[in-house]
């Protein structure tokens, strides 16, 4: 039985691949985008059945590079449902970043794999289609991201929840007045305080978008309305959220501000094992502070808390596209950091309450927010 890991190039997947190392977990399938020399770094070490990059060309050179291995390489859509329903894998972790993991996630759930997921958008874009497919075909869901994990583990064994306590660092902008936002440059953006991470979520964390986004992860994922989600900056990062019971009760997860637990926590539950990640000292650890995120500032925030409650609907899915056009031209230096917010807010604007419940519906309008966006820049 092995894993199967999408994204295996970027931030998460190298952090994973040295926890299945430590496991000894064996890797039948590695996927990525672009990056083949990575790709081909990994394939020696782990010697994966099947190799996939998503761009044609750089999956041609890997092939050339890896014709004195038994390792198959394919490319597109198509090699990532396949990577995504090998036989031989039990788990596939999606850690692509962006709704290009929405297709891959979905063939795992059928082809009844164990799900760990990173990939936020996935849930973002089709959290009703993604979860119902899970239940439905008896898969556990199990999550990566530090935040949901943390409210995973409040959950084991617990009673009725009032509300879950979803913690935000708040970003590196987090005492920026509004004038300064509007002068912030993509290295400052690129600067998060306490993780280490691809540039696309460091840039949302930095919107708080991030946040957003992990608004409606955490919604779907637990069954949650809006209503009981409750938005606290935490600039430590050490409480990495926490459940409110009916009776009044906190349950919070702490730790340092370490991927390889949440992701080998996700690969080894229901079982724990020791973990490389720095241990939690409290006697050293700064005073603990939450506050309550300033959503004028950080508009992309109230944007995703008022998107999340529209089921039915493709909001958030436009939103999701909308929000990884205006970061990718962030990133390439086309616009500035709060026209972040204004492309998306203007796309749901333009697209809002299109049909959302199939995944037709979901990946038409996924394409026709990106086509708007684009065209607004
Ligand atoms: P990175 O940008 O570091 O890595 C992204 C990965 O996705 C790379 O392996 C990249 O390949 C691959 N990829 C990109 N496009 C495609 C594609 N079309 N097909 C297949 N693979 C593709 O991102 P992160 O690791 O930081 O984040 C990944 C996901 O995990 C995101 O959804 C993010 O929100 C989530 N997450 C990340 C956290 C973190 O600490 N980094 C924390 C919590 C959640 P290539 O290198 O070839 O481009
Ligand atoms: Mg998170």
């Amino acid at each position: 039985m092995g894993l199967s890991l999408l994204g295996a190039t970027g931030s998460i997947g190298r952090q994973t691949l040295d926890v299945a190392e430590r496991l000894g977990l064996p890797v039948c399938a590695l996927a990525a985008g672009t990056n083949a020399e990575a790709m081909e770094d990994a394939v020696r070490r782990f010697r994966p059945r099947l190799a996939v990059l998503w761009d044609e060309k750089a999956a041609g050179s890997l092939r050339t590079a890896l014709a004195d291995t038994e390792t198959k390489v394919l490319s597109g859509m198509e090699g990532l449902l396949e990577a995504a329903s090998l036989p031989e894998a039990d788990t596939v972790l999606a850690a692509m970043s962006g709704a290009v993991g929405l297709k891959p996630a979905l063939r795992a759930i059928e082809a009844g794999k164990k799900l760990a997921l990173a990939n936020k958008e996935t849930l973002v874009c089709a959290g009703e289609l993604v979860t119902a497919a899970a239940k439905a075909r008896g898969v556990p869901l199990l999550p990566v991201d530090s935040e949901h994990s943390a409210i995973f583990q409040c959950l084991q064994g617990a009673g009725e929840v009032k509300r879950i306590l979803l913690t935000a660092s708040g970003g590196p902008f987090r005492s920026l007045d509004a004038a300064a936002l509007e002068k912030v440059k993509k290295e400052d953006a690129l600067r998060h305080p306490n993780w280490r991470m691809g540039p696309k979520i460091t840039v949302d964390s930095a919107t708080l978008m991030n946040k957003g986004l992990e608004f409606i992860e955490a919604m779907w994922l637990f069954g949650l309305r809006p209503e009981q989600i409750t938005v606290l900056v935490h600039p430590q990062s050490v409480v990495h959220s926490a459940v409110e019971f009916a009776d009044g009760a906190v349950i919070a997860q702490l730790g340092t501000p370490d991927m390889r637990l949440p992701i080998q926590l996700a690969l080894t539950w229901p079982e724990r094992k020791p973990c490389p990640a720095p241990a939690l000292d409290l006697t050293k650890t700064p005073p603990l502070t939450f506050e309550e995120p300033d959503l004028v500032r950080f508009p992309c925030l109230k944007l995703a808390m008022d998107c999340a409650g529209r089921r039915g609907t493709a909001d958030c899915a436009v939103m999701n596209a909308a929000n990884e056009e205006a970061v990718r031209a962030f990133l390439e230096g086309r616009t500035g950091f709060t026209e972040i917010y204004r492309l998306v807010a203007r796309t749901l604007e333009a697209l809002s309450g299109l049909p959302g419940r199939s995944l037709e519906e979901i990946v038409a309008a996924d394409e026709a927010a990106r086509r708007y966006t684009r065209s607004c820049l």
